[in-house]
């Protein structure tokens, strides 16, 4: 090393001057003592490797100073908001659901103050926390109890587990789904406990195919609602009110695994009819299991529902235990429940409805009231026009049935490339934009995009550097 640049590293500040500076005791305000000593360690060693590489002048004490501010204050929180532009409105890597009003508010106010979560506010005595949830959950769906667990995966499996631990579970051939995040059927009833009976093929499964494979081993029959695909063509399957009465028959309970689930008939909405809760009850099936962050449109959640006695066993299960829920949730899910109590103002209320409910026409006329602004905002590099697309529901709800809507479309003057480094800055943004690339464009779906939000996407655009507009090779 020459004696000069000894010199140089010599005369960088030690981490006890940059923390003497003014300029580190307003870092300390902001971010604290600890993380402030470790982020001007940081930028010191980073001065340090640049004047072995460049020996320039040694960085004063209040620049190091100011620079580990930067450091600090450039990190983002990771679950920050963020536009879903990618028209899939149940986005499952995005959260899902996107909450009421009345149900943030709920999950606050439990969040800020002591809440009656297991106690009776009558008697003073002990109560139980699903007792919030309970009769708005079977006044909505016709069943005579219900429980409530962490997410309609854990539903499955508690159910399993209660009713087909060391027995048989018997399932169609054609029903066994694999859904996103590797929740298998086989998978999850050999981690239940239960033998899995296979009946049927992929195509078509037969009553007698079931009536061959019940038996006194039989703890539980399976039905499941295929949600994120379809089998078509050449098919039979058994349909849940004539397999309720074969499971009643021989006092095996039927449990329908309905995933999505909708508590209102989407068809009132003008969207495809999925099955409801209510029919799933009245066709007979014992058990119901249902999700709360897909169609039903709140908090993630699994919710069970059907006869009493069975619903008793399950909460006797200490598994339950292990997968219940806290105030927060069930705060949230308490309003959230109480919206469909008033079905004519619930697509005015919940947000998932609205989106999914929205016109083209609507979307359509959003698009030209905000492409003139976006295309300011983009720079010459990138061409902006309004054009067709089709949003999905999401989560595996409703596959093949997609929904027209309208889209800002942009296309890079230059190359591709520029075209996905714009859709990582729009990433990287303090409030991210998420679209699609397709066929050359990058897609921006506004179903998603609130009206009360547009202003809020403009200056988020308004905050691209001039640098991620340019071609840069
Ligand atoms: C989505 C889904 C599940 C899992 O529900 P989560 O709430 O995501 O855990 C289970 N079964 C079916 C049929 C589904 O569609």
């Amino acid at each position: 090393m020459a004696a000069s640049e000894v010199n140089l590293l010599r005369q960088l500040p030690a981490v006890a001057a940059v923390l003497a500076t003014a300029e580190a005791a307003s870092v300390v305000e902001r971010h604290g003592r600890a993380a402030t000593t470790d982020a001007i360690r940081q930028v010191i060693d980073e001065a340090r490797e640049v004047l072995r590489v460049a020996p320039v002048a040694a960085p004063s004490a209040a620049d190091l100073a100011l620079r580990a501010g930067e450091l600090l204050d450039a990190h983002l929180p990771g679950l920050r908001p963020l536009f879903n532009l990618t028209g899939t409105v149940l986005h499952t890597n995005l959260g899902r659901a996107v909450f009421a009003e009345t149900a943030i508010e709920a999950a606050v106010e439990a969040m800020r103050h002591a809440v009656a979560l297991e106690f009776d506010l009558a008697d003073g005595a002990r109560g139980e926390r699903d007792d919030h949830v309970r009769g708005l959950l079977c006044e909505l769906t016709g069943a005579e109890d219900a429980t409530v667990v962490n997410n309609n995966a854990a539903a499955v499996l508690l159910c399993l587990n209660t009713f087909a631990l060391g027995r048989e579970a018997v399932v169609s051939r054609g029903e066994l789904i694999e859904i996103g995040g590797a929740f298998r059927m086989p998978d999850i009833m050999a981690r239940a406990g239960a033998r899995m009976v296979e009946v049927g093929t992929t195509n078509r499964t037969h009553p007698a195919d079931y009536r061959n494979a019940i038996g006194e081993h039989t703890g539980l029959v399976l039905k499941v609602h295929t949600s994120n695909y379809r089998i078509q063509g050449f098919t039979a399957e058994v349909g849940a009110r004539e397999l309720a009465a074969m499971c009643d028959a021989v006092g095996v309970p039927l449990l329908n695994d309905l995933g999505s689930g909708s508590l209102v008939d989407l068809s009132v909405h003008g969207l495809v009819k999925e099955p409801t809760v209510r029919e799933a009850v009245a066709e007979g099936a014992r058990l119901v299991t249902f999700s709360g962050d897909k169609l039903l449109g709140g908090p993630q959640a699994g919710f069970i529902v059907g006869d009493r006695a069975l619903i008793e066993q399950i909460n006797r299960n200490p598994l339950k235990r292990a997968l219940r829920l806290d105030k927060v949730r069930l705060a949230a899910i308490e309003a959230t429940l109480n919206l469909y109590r008033d079905p004519d103002r619930l697509a005015e209320r919940l947000p998932t409805l609205r989106f999914l409910a929205r016109s083209k026409a609507d979307i359509e006329a959003q698009a030209h009231r905000l492409q003139p602004g976006v295309a300011e905002r983009l720079g010459g590099m990138f061409s902006v026009e309004v054009g067709d697309c089709f949003s999905q529901v999401g989560s595996g709800a409703l596959p093949l049935d997609t929904l027209a809507s309208a889209a800002l479309l942009v296309r890079s003057c230059g190359s591709q490339r520029s075209l996905e480094q714009l859709a990582a800055s729009l990433r990287a943004l303090a409030r991210p934009i998420v679209g699609r690339i397709a066929e050359g464009a990058l897609r921006l779906d506004l179903r998603c995009l609130a009206e009360t939000d547009e202003a809020a996407f403009l200056d988020s655009l308004a905050q691209l550097d001039a640098s991620d507009l340019v071609d840069t090779p």
